[in-house]
């Protein structure tokens, strides 16, 4: 009997996708249907239903739900079991009028012109955008790429069960790193583990990365390195490269008995907290126990506080979630006590201070960011050594090269602090 924690919701794991002949019969009829349009949010959300990773959702939500999501973090029709972020699927008014409630339609990924899935639709209603906006990402400002995706869906959201028949180019393109709920689980369970805590990555796996990794092991039985391989936005580093990055870190820095490396397909919103509260519940899917939540989690520009993310696990009801946040504060390199080291640790204030050419001018604690780190390497300029380890640096640093056009990343006020001379 497994030891792990058991899937959101309470029941097993609900992968909505098809297999066999029964997915063959599926892709079938669906060329016959309707087809609607999926953003790639939407159907990376299909994929994660299709995978059991959003356990226990069944399809697209409706309005009920849509506005328990915003409002209460709870779906009115499971009996207010606890989810954080709205799972909708939009479309244009003619598309929607031309459709009947009762319907199957096929669900048409528009980036890879591919049927995904069917619905069968049980309502279509329309929302009121800004407030979900603010509910979800707690600003309406137009600049904030997940607002952005919502302000531009149709003005109709389609609604019901869906049964998935693809997991689109990820099984392939990701072989070997990305990972369904169940085969997560089967690892875990082969190794004995019963706590595992996920550590969430999105950016190259620096210094600061590592020593929440080791901290996480530390305190549980290991740690589950679970890295997005879904849609970003421009500037981020792509997947195969953070793959390569932490391979290295891992293969040299870590005792392989205690880390699984995985990757799922959903696309960023950039939600911060409620983003957090969206990569607990499917980490518990995963089987993981614990979510390491840092600073500023799945946040993005100056939006969030940088621990909005984890106070919003105090906000929500205890029993939500079986999964716990390892709540850790924001780590760095410490020149004076020359180590990794935490602003709970450390009783050093000052900064450290980098010349334009890497080299350390005196004071004490470097404040590891990745996107710092990534605009200095995109700038073609050296990296401390206390950043990241060589290898890590050595794989980014073939990436930068072989770019040919350099993108031009923004700097967001939390990183800007030892970019200045
Ligand atoms: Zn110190």
């Amino acid at each position: 009997m497994s030891k792990l924690v058991r899937p959101h919701g309470g029941g097993e794991l609900k992968p909505l996708l098809l297999e066999g002949e029964a997915r063959q019969e599926e892709a079938k009829k669906a060329e016959g249907l309707t087809k609607i349009p999926m953003t790639t949010r939407e159907t990376s959300d299909l994929i994660m239903m299709g995978i059991g990773a959003f356990t226990p959702l069944e399809g697209f939500l409706g309005k009920e739900d849509w506005q328990g999501c915003c409002e209460s973090y709870t779906m009115a029709s499971r009996k207010g079991l606890f989810w954080p972020i709205p799972i909708t699927l939009s479309a244009t008014q003619d598309l929607a009028d031309s459709v009947a409630i009762g319907q199957e339609v096929a669900l048409w990924d528009l980036e890879t012109e591919s049927i995904m899935g069917t619905m069968k639709v049980a309502e279509k209603y329309s929302i009121d955008k800004e407030h979900e906006c603010k509910q979800v990402f707690r600003t309406t400002d137009p600049a904030h790429p997940g607002v952005e995706k919502v302000m531009e869906q149709g003005p109709v959201n389609l609604a019901g069960p869906v049964k998935v028949i693809s997991e689109s180019y990820y099984p392939e393109m990701f072989a070997g790193i990305y990972q369904r709920p169940a085969d997560a689980r089967k690892i875990f369970e082969e190794r004995g583990w019963s706590t595992v805590a996920a550590l969430q990555l999105r950016n190259p796996m620096h210094g600061s990365h590592a020593y929440l990794a080791w901290i996480a092991i530390e305190v549980c039985d290991g740690v589950y390195i679970h890295q997005l391989v879904g849609k970003l936005k421009p500037g981020d580093i792509p997947a195969e490269v953070r793959v390569k990055a932490i391979d290295a870190l891992v293969n040299k820095y870590f005792r392989k008995d205690r880390v699984v490396q995985g990757g799922y397909p959903m696309e960023m919103r950039y939600a911060g907290p409620r983003e957090a509260l969206l990569h607990a519940a499917f980490r518990q899917n995963y089987g993981c126990s614990h979510l390491i939540v840092g600073r500023d989690h799945a946040g993005v520009g100056d939006y969030y506080g940088p621990f909005d993310a984890q106070k919003i696990f105090n906000e929500i009801p205890s029993d939500a979630l079986l999964l716990r946040p390892l709540c850790m504060d924001w780590t760095f390199y410490c020149y004076e006590c020359a180590a990794m080291a935490s602003m709970k640790t450390c009783p050093h204030e000052s900064k450290a201070i980098i010349d334009e050419n890497g080299n350390y001018k005196g004071g004490a604690r470097l404040l590891l960011s990745g996107t710092l780190l990534r605009k200095l390497m995109s700038e073609g300029k050296p990296v401390p050594s206390e950043f990241s380890r060589p290898e890590v640096i050595a794989v980014l640093k073939e990436y930068y090269d072989s770019l040919e056009q350099k993108v031009e990343v923004k700097l967001h006020g939390f990183a800007t602090g030892t970019a200045q001379k």
